[in-house]
Formats: structure tokens, sequence, C-alpha cells
């Protein structure tokens, strides 16, 4: 992908109908899914129109600028269009509608026309810290009792580290309750994914070489992601980066591995928790990775626990507002989003929101708000003390 150009695309560019059928969500529901529509009620800012200004882009009509950034960067990479659109898919090698809005924001910050001055910083950050959210602390690393040096390697991830530290912590205590010895890379370093989201490509190679060198040094053969972006990133995208296979490590979900533990009998879920919990798909775990039920299957095995569905769910599941690096590029949009997906969680009467990913519970938690936003390995910790 970090080589294509637009001319290599003409033909999906050339397909698109308008047709807006990737504005909203599977039939008969047809839920707004996607955000930047919702918000400005213009096809413009959909997957179709985002796909337009590419086509028109290709054909000479208008030139990269700032004014085209505020409109690209306002799309989350929910994934959304790129499943609902069938049109785009008949014309292999496929790119989907996320694919050619990534690339378009690579060309606007090669040509320095995104006019967005956080995504200067996040691209220094990357380069001299390797993380999205600055230097990293070792307070996510305090208090470990399973952590040793043999057995699958926990990949935590910069916002896991840095915006949930006690996500580890929680994953440490399961997995000492369960007898399981893991390790934890040394030096990790940012995956790439939010990166390669926001065209901030040119640190993807190194970023990516980094951490496959380092869990080869450690003997992995087994990477277990808290963060689902970093595991559909590794999957999905560093074998193109480097240009190798990743088939000698098996890569997971956290929630994937739980669940296998919890088959075995070896989670001991032994404490009442009387909570009513709604579950938010993060969209790189659900819509995108395809993994809706390891984190609803944990959650119902916990005694007490109620767990209740939003309306917008699974596949037809709302984004939380920051994917795609919106979070950094337009925070208040990003904010707005993730009220409206709050706004869902409390018409389910729940008192506890959880997901599976970071990025999800930073944007969900930072939208304010009077409900308990969790992580779902946190409520499985507690349900084991
Ligand atoms: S990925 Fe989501 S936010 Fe982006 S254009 Fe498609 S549906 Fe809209
Ligand atoms: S991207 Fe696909 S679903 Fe969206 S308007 Fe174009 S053809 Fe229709």
């Amino acid at each position: 992908m970090l080589d294509t150009k637009l001319e290599d695309l003409s033909r999906e560019l050339a397909l698109c109908l308008k047709c807006k059928m990737c504005t909203y969500g599977d039939w008969p529901e047809n839920y707004p899914l996607c955000p930047p529509y919702f918000k400005n009620e213009f096809f413009t800012y959909s997957g179709g129109g985002m796909v337009y200004i590419a086509r028109s882009l290709l054909m000479g009509l208008i030139d990269y600028s700032p004014a085209m950034a505020e409109i690209l960067y306002q799309c989350t990479t929910c994934g959304n269009c790129d499943r609902i659109c069938e049109v785009l898919p008949v014309s292999p090698p496929h790119k989907s509608v996320t694919d050619i809005i990534r690339l378009v924001r690579s060309q606007l910050v090669a040509k320095g026309q995104t006019g967005l001055p956080a995504l200067a910083e996040l691209g220094a950050r990357l380069v001299e810290e390797h993380s999205l959210v600055g230097k990293r602390s070792s307070e996510h690393l305090a208090d470990l009792t399973a952590r040793g040096t043999r057995g699958p390697v926990l990949f935590a991830g910069c916002l896991t580290a840095q915006k949930r530290p006690t996500v580890l912590r929680d994953v440490d205590r399961i997995l000492a309750s369960a007898d399981v010895e893991y390790q934890l890379m040394s030096d990790e370093w940012c995956c790439g994914a939010q990166a390669y989201d926001l065209g901030l490509w040119e640190s993807l190679p190194s970023l990516a070489a980094h951490n496959v060198d380092a869990l080869r040094a450690l003997g992995a053969e087994q990477v277990i992601f808290l963060c689902p972006h970093c595991y559909r990133f590794f999957d999905k995208v560093y074998p193109s980066i480097l240009n190798k296979d990743l088939n000698e490590l098996r890569l997971m979900h956290v929630g994937e591995f739980l669940g296998e533990l919890a088959r075995e009998g070896r989670l001991n879920l032994r404490r009442e928790v009387p909570l009513k919990v709604t579950y938010h798909d993060p969209c790189s775990l659900g819509r995108i990775a395809g993994q809706f039920e390891p984190s609803r299957d944990l959650l119902r095995q916990i005694r007490g626990l109620e767990l209740v569905e939003m309306a917008r769910n699974k596949m037809n599941s709302y984004c939380c507002g920051a994917g795609g690096g919106v979070k950094w590029a337009f925070p208040d949009f990003s904010r707005e989003t993730a009220a409206q997906r709050l706004d869902d969680a409390v018409a389910t009467g729940a008192d506890t929101v959880a997901s599976a990913c970071p990025l999800c519970e930073w944007s969900l938690a930072d939208a304010g708000g009077a409900l308990k936003v969790a992580n779902v390995t946190e409520l499985i910790a507690y349900a084991i003390d």
C-alpha cells in the first residue's frame, strides 16, 4: 500500500455510483453510521464523497489543499463504507474506500497541505519518542507478577501504556490467576496503526522493523495484543510494509486469548459483579476484524453481570469518534461523536460501558457523562479477586 499511487486506483475511483449506501448501516434499521456524514449532512463528507475527491484529483479537476484535508481528516476509518459498498470490490485487485482515503491523506502530508498542526507534532513524536502520546512512563509496568522470561509476548501498545495503564495490570492479574507466564518487550514502540490512518507513512517501516526484530529477539511464537488497532495492523499491514510474512507468529487480541483460557476452565471468576453492562464494539475489532463475540462471551461468564445491547451493535455499531486519528486532528468533533455513542449506551439503562480498545475507552471517558467506562479485562480481573 505504501507504494500505491492514485493512478493505480483509477478503476476503483471510476466505479463509485454516488449511491450513498455507505452512509448508513444494514437494512432494515438503516442507522446512520458515518460520523462525518452524520455531522455535515453532505455527500462529500461520506466514504463515497471522499472517493469522488480522489477521482477529481486524478482527473486534475482539483488540487491538494487544507480545505480538502478538513474533509478527509474527519473520517474515523470506522470501516462501515468498506463493508457496505458492493461496487468498488468488483474491480480486483481491490482497494477499499478507506485505503483510498488513507492514500489521499498520505499525499496531503507529503505535499504539506493538511493545515493541521497536530499532525506535524504527532509525526515528530513518532520519530523522537516512538509513541503517539509522549514518552512512555513505566507506570503501567508497576506491580506485575506474572511477567517472566517465557510464554506469549504481551504487546501493550502506546495508548494502553499511557492512557489506560491499569489494563496491563488487570491482564497481569488474570494471567497470574490462570498460571500463565508472559513476556514484555523491553523497548516496545508504537505499532504505527494511527500513523497509517493519518497518512504519516514515513516512520512506518522503522516502527514495524523495530517491533518485529524485538519480538524475534525474544523468541516470540505468540503475541497477545491489548489494543485491537495494534493487532490488526500487525496482522494485515506489517507484512506489506516489511515485505515478508509473519506466519511464524501467532497473533491474537487479548479477548480471544482469554476466551481460550475460559474454555480450558482456567479463569476463576468467583466474585459476583452486580453491574448492568453494555458492550461497545471497537470498529477495529468488530466490524473490521470480525470479532464480536469473544468480549461478549467473557462478560457473560461473570456472575451477577447483566449484559445489555445498544441498538447500534456489532456490524451496525457506531464509532467512538476517535479512530482514523480524528482524536488528534479534530478533538471537538471526536468528542461530539463519542457523546452520541454514550447516548446509545445510556439508552440501554446500563451503568457501565465496556470496550476492548484503549482508544475507544479514552475517547468515551473523555466525552464525560455519568457512565463508568471500563475495559472488559478490568471486569474480568475484578471478578477473579
Ligand atoms: S470509514 Fe466510516 S467515517 Fe470514514 S467515510 Fe467510511 S463510514 Fe464514514
Ligand atoms: S463508495 Fe460505494 S456505497 Fe458509497 S456511494 Fe460510492 S458506490 Fe455507493
